[in-house]
């Protein structure tokens, strides 16, 4: 059986679906009652691939909110994650995908030397980050939607804010050596991380946010924001494709204009249904199709038996394990979301 470690995108989110996670009294608390609520098994169901194989999945809610980290509960956010790891190994899950900020917190603040959870000690190769998955599908989404879009990456360029990380990174790497990408534009606070990934790939220009976004035709969001950016249109290019891989969304504004196409990224749409309910609480158009890429990942790696924690640490991602959980995912039916 695999496991998905998932957590809300806020407070506000928190108390508009606690019933329905089975932290009812919680409902109308505050931060406070969050930081010391326990992991919860919400949901269990069935996953099919198109190769008719059956496997058994359990969602777990590791009650971890964006807002323990803007306020600085630092302690609260690091034993959520590992409260929930230790539970889904206790629950014998085989392979467990860290959701959204889970392998964040667990990378920013190396939990690494954090193996004892009571008494439990925290075996790593039954975790994966789900990075590598989700890496691939932006960049498939980048590669399709503009295609779409009638915007030729040969003459295009592409923006990454957010270019340092590890999903960020892996596209970067996967849009120069896969694609013909005319120019690559590097956005991310810490220089000396911008340098070094603009001496790996040999190019790419680094730039601050504001004067990148009127430059690119494309607009690759997957920053580690705990809450999104406000970004005025008409300063962008048209047409312009925005994928936002972030989780909560990097963008906070709902841009409505006819030429700007803004895809959710990182999002995967089987094509078989899945009897479960938790896709409809994080507002997936299609919740019994449509997901996460990196809770897909752990799926993939238990209808190939791959129990390893096959993306792990950071800026580790090769094109070479894209490809490889790329082909996973398009053998049992899944495939990047496009619509907009
Ligand atoms: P990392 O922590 O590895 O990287 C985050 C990147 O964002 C770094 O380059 C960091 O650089 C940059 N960054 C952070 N804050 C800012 C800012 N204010 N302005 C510009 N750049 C910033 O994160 P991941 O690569 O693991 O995840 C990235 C995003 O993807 C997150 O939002 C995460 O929740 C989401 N995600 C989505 C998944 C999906 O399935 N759709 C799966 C997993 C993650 P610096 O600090 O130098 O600015």
């Amino acid at each position: 059986m695999f496991g998905l470690i998932g957590h809300l995108t806020s407070l506000e989110h928190a108390h508009s679906v606690a019933d329905a996670f089975g932290y009812g009294p919680y409902a109308t608390q505050g931060l406070d009652l969050w930081c010391s609520a326990p992991p919860q098994f919400v949901e269990q169901f069935h996953v099919t691939s198109i190769t008719g194989q059956t496997i058994e999945g359990k969602y777990i809610e590791s009650a971890f909110l964006p807002e323990m980290l803007m306020k600085r509960r630092i302690k609260a956010a690091i034993r959520k994650i590992l409260n929930a790891m230790a539970f889904a190994q206790k629950n014998d899950l085989n392979i467990t995908a860290l959701g959204g900020f889970s392998s964040i917190i667990f990378e920013e603040f190396n939990l690494k030397g954090n193996r004892q959870v009571r008494n439990v000690s925290l075996e790593f190769d039954r975790f994966t980050t789900g990075n590598t998955h989700t890496a691939y599908i932006i960049a498939r989404q980048v590669e399709q939607a503009s295609a779409k879009l009638g915007i030729d990456l040969s003459r295009a360029t592409v923006a990454v804010c957010g270019a340092t990380g590890d999903i960020g990174s892996a596209v970067c790497r996967w849009l120069d050596r896969k694609t013909d990408t005319q120019e690559l534009l590097l956005i991310a606070r810490n220089q000396e991380r911008l340098q070094r990934l603009q001496d790996e790939l040999g190019r790419g220009k680094i730039m601050g946010l504001e004067e990148a976004l009127p430059e690119a035709d494309v607009i690759v969001w997957v920053a580690s924001m705990p809450k999104g950016v406000e970004i005025n249109p008409e300063t962008l290019k048209k047409p312009c494709l925005i994928v936002d891989g972030g989780y909560p969304k990097n963008l906070d504004t709902k841009i409505k204009h006819p030429d700007v196409h803004i895809l959710k990224g990182g999002v995967v749409e089987h094509s078989l249904d899945i009897d479960w309910k938790i896709m409809e609480t994080v507002n997936m158009d299609v919740p019994s199709r449509q997901m996460f890429a990196c809770f897909a990942e752990a799926i993939l790696l238990e209808f190939e038996q791959w129990h390893t924690n096959f993306s792990w640490g950071r800026n580790q991602i090769t094109v070479t394990k894209m490809e490889q959980i790329g082909g996973a995912s398009v053998k049992h039916g899944l495939q990047p979301l496009l619509s907009w």
